[in-house]
């Protein structure tokens, strides 16, 4: 067994010992191998043990990799610029990154001309990090708000990139405060807007945000190993 295949056993067996502890159906979890630097044949590897999502950061590498991998879905889930949007309009099956109203009517320009209808999160920035991309948590109503009459791109959630922290119960409190602005948001049921999604967790404190109601985690080094941003 590859330490990949090994590491997806592993990961898997957290999302079910972390569900069965807090009474939810491990189902509900779509896990995200996040494959930022990583090469073919790993990626194809997870790909043989049934990983049917990957997630990606740079449209570089998504463009790249693009013909290569076959037989999962990409996700966007890193800082997006608008210019680069045409390049994965039609390669991509969830945005999770859009964090202001420029991208997000350059996405629906670029869906409309493919005729299809782009699905996407809106990322958010609870710990308010100076570092960090997404909104702040007090913007993000008037942002559905503006939003909400593009036709060719599909609210479906949220999603937050927690601080690092040595122990995740440091960023727990982030996890439910994305939590509470989704149970919001499904309260004031905007008509086209759902909340399907909460994108929340990584190899650090995946275990955390599933405990806090997430229902997609994305997991790079705890699958891949170490980066090595050099190659
Ligand atoms: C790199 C990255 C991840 C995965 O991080 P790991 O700590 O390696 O699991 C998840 N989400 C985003 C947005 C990332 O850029």
């Amino acid at each position: 067994m590859s330490y990949i295949e090994k590491n997806i056993e592993e990961v898997r067996k957290e999302i079910h010992e972390t569900c069965s502890k807090i009474g939810r159906n491990s189902e509900e979890i779509q896990l995200i191998a996040v494959t930022k630097t990583v090469d073919y044949e790993r990626i194809n590897k997870a790909i043989g043990v049934g990983i049917q999502n990957i997630g990606e950061n740079k449209v570089q590498e998504i463009i790249q990799k693009y013909d290569v991998v076959s037989n999962v879905n990409f996700h966007m889930i890193g800082h997006l610029q608008t210019n680069k949007v045409k390049y994965i309009i039609d390669k991509v099956k969830l945005i999770h990154s859009v964090d202001r109203r420029s991208l997000a009517e350059e996405i629906n320009k670029r869906a409309k001309k493919h005729e299809k209808i782009i699905d996407i999160l809106v990322q958010v920035n609870v710990a308010n990090e100076e570092t960090k991309f997404g909104l702040a948590s007090s913007e993000v109503f008037d942002f559905l708000e503006k939003i909400q009459s593009l036709q060719h791109i599909r609210v479906k959630g949220l999603m937050t990139i927690a601080p690092y922290a040595e122990n995740p119960e440091e960023v727990r409190k982030y996890f439910k405060m994305l939590k509470e602005i989704f149970e919001e948001i499904k309260t004031k049921k905007f008509p086209r807007i759902e909340m399907k999604y909460l994108s929340m967790g990584m190899t650090n404190d995946f275990r955390v945000a599933i405990e806090e109601g997430a229902n997609i985690i994305r997991v790079g080094t705890g699958i891949f190993g170490r980066r090595n941003y050099n190659q």
